[in-house]
């Protein structure tokens, strides 16, 4: 697929296009597509200041993502109304290179979710509208896959949120290492486990805009000091890609002709080139169930400053402190929210805390372990992103909370490690697209790169 965006930034640097006109005409098209299927909780279209990198090129950002002026609620009612006075630094970086910011994009309640369904704004999946969009990041990917001119997203991921999404939407998401994007002004879900990255219609766009947001940041002090680089430059064919097979991500419960398309995908990279062999990542198992321990646990204390005093969503002032905390509370969470306060503080309790949280943190380490085993011999490893193609809201309606987790099975285990990963289309299941999943090593992004290209330019 040819990159809207890269032909689009020659066109406004040649002068061939106005820059006033191409705005005027988005606008037009944005508010068309939202109102059918509603991939925004805010629009809010602003010039751009400066020239740079990405002039001219609209950037559509996460809710949960601070930006200045603009409505930032993270999907969730009890941020109704909190305007940030400052932006993230991913935001700030790429105003600095002369985008044009769009608007906030839909999500499940502070990334509490893989649907986008609980939230107060709900977007439909763009091949289907009965469907949900995948989640957290539903609207990123929506937008994405609807918009017919250039545009890029920035979204965030805990445990898959920005996989997941590309995944049902059909586009391509990119998660990367952990540290590698300043959190900076990012509505936290989880600290340890959160990251912001990008979606787009390429992997181009994809690698473009991360190569803007990414480097080190004085102002999170998770975030890595490493050199900057210019992650475009892996767009290249690589032929001599070792490809690592996982036997646990092709289990019971992957829809068999997902499984095939995935397939399909190995063999057409093998056919240019690339080896593959299978291989056991055992701990997969248990990565799931670590990650939502560790996932509450940290909600359950990030939570506890949304009281209706400093942000957002404020009530007359009634009883004491604690009347009036658990009344904003009550009004303002959804039901997912109120859930992981619950159980995270019942993971964290006096007496609990060696059972569940830190038995979790030692699942973490191995999980990490399993995977550096396996990229000392290979660069990437290949699986299907989702088990499942986008739902149908009926059907997820229907879940138990525990069905609904079980969606990340083949999520969770990449995200807990920090490790890189990118979801790209490779088919179509009941005219519904399937991502295939690959991950690489700590700070490898590099590699993924380089084998989704390869991928994409030879399907
Ligand atoms: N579905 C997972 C969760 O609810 C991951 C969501 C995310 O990455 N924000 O925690």
């Amino acid at each position: 697929m040819k990159s809207l965006v890269k032909e689009h930034i020659e066109k406004i640097k040649s002068g061939k296009i106005s820059l006033d006109e191409f705005i005027s005409e988005i606008k037009k098209k944005i508010e068309k597509i939202q109102s059918e299927y509603s991939p925004f909780i805010t629009i809010k279209i602003e010039n751009p200041e400066k020239k740079g990198k990405l002039y001219g090129i609209p950037i559509s950002v996460k809710d949960n993502i601070c930006t200045q002026g603009i409505q930032s609620t993270a999907g969730s009612k009890i941020l109704e109304g909190y305007v940030p006075p400052f932006d993230a630094t991913c935001v700030k970086k790429v105003k600095g290179q002369g985008s044009v910011i769009i608007g906030k994009t839909a999500q499940d309640e502070f990334g509490f979710g893989s649907f986008s369904v609980n939230s107060f704004v709900i977007p439909k999946n763009p091949w289907d509208k009965t469907r949900v969009c995948g989640g957290s990041s539903g609207g990123a990917a929506c937008l994405t896959a609807l918009a017919d001119f250039p545009h890029i997203a920035m979204a965030e991921s805990t445990g898959g949120s920005i996989s997941c999404p590309a995944a049902f939407c059909g586009v391509v998401g990119i998660t990367p290492t952990y540290g590698r994007v300043s959190r900076f002004g990012l509505i936290d879900y989880a600290n340890s486990l959160d990251k912001i990255g990008t979606i787009g219609k390429t992997v181009y766009d994809t690698a473009l805009l991360l190569s803007v947001i990414s480097g080190y940041d004085t102002l999170d002090s998770t975030s890595l000091e490493v050199r900057d680089e210019d992650f475009t430059k892996y767009c290249e064919e690589n032929s001599k890609i070792k490809i690592a097979v996982p036997k646990e991500y092709f289990g019971e419960g992957v829809d068999p002709k997902i499984k095939d398309l995935v397939w399909k995908a190995i063999k057409k990279l093998e056919s240019l080139g690339a080896k593959y062999q299978e291989v056991s990542l055992s701990q997969t198992t248990y990565a799931l169930p670590s990650y939502y321990l560790i996932a509450m646990a940290e909600a359950s204390t990030n939570l506890a400053k949304f009281c209706g005093m400093r942000y957002g969503f404020h009530s007359e002032l009634k009883g004491n402190f604690e009347e009036y905390f658990s009344q904003i509370r009550k009004l303002g969470f959804g039901e997912e929210a109120k859930r992981r306060i619950i159980l995270g503080t019942y993971a964290r309790m006096a007496g609990f805390r060696d059972a569940y949280y830190l038995k979790a943190l030692k699942v973490r380490s191995l999980v990490i372990q399993d995977f550096r085993r396996i990229f000392k011999k290979f660069d990437v490893i290949a699986a299907p992103t989702m088990p499942v193609i986008a739902p149908r809201f009926d059907e997820v309606k229907k879940l138990e909370p525990i069905e609904a987790y079980m969606m990340d099975v083949l999520t969770a285990a990449p995200n807990l490690a920090g490790i890189p990963m990118i979801s790209l289309p490779c088919g179509f299941v009941k005219s519904l697209p399937v991502g295939l999943h690959l991950m690489a090593d700590h700070l490898q992004e590099k590699k993924i790169i380089q084998a989704a290209h390869t991928f994409e330019v030879n399907e």
